[in-house]
């Protein structure tokens, strides 16, 4: 059983969130910020291609009704929401999960934040953009 199917079946303690038949939400045990959330469903999947399109559709309005709550109850007003799929996005856990992470002037993702940003600013060599279009088409 995976660490988070644990969680749910109560082997392992959480801080729960939020609950209903399907899905848990719970503080992460090692946080980005101070109420850093984790959303799961009840059934296992390992990521965002393996869960059924009619529960992630369910799902991600539990994102928004926790991130709302969140918001309100802790008084903060941005947050990023991530979601990794597979190791070398850096996911660690392969029971499927979003994060909700309360941002804060000057955390520790904004170094990451402008990371993204000097990437975003290279741009693709001459065709290179059509071929990837060509492949993603095909
Ligand atoms: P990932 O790296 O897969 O996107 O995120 C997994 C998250 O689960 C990590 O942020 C990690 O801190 C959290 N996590 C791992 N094990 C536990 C646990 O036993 N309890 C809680 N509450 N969080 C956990
Ligand atoms: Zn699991």
């Amino acid at each position: 059983m995976c660490v988070f199917c644990k969680i749910i079946s109560g082997d392992i303690p959480a801080h729960k969130v939020y609950e209903d038949e399907n899905f848990l939400a719970f503080l992460d045990i090692k946080p980005i910020n101070p109420g850093h959330t984790l959303i799961i469903p009840k059934n296992h999947y390992a990521n965002l291609s393996e869960i059924p399109e009619n529960e992630l559709s369910n799902m991600i309005l539990i994102v928004k009704k926790v991130a709302v709550l969140l918001t309100k109850k802790l008084n903060f007003t941005d947050y990023t929401i991530s979601e990794n799929n597979g190791p070398l996005a850096g996911q660690s856990v392969a029971h499927f999960h979003f994060h909700i992470i309360p941002r804060f002037e000057n955390d520790i993702l904004t170094d990451w934040d402008h990371k993204e940003r000097r990437v975003g600013e290279k741009e693709y060599k001459p065709g290179e953009a059509e071929e990837i279009i060509k492949k993603i088409l095909a």
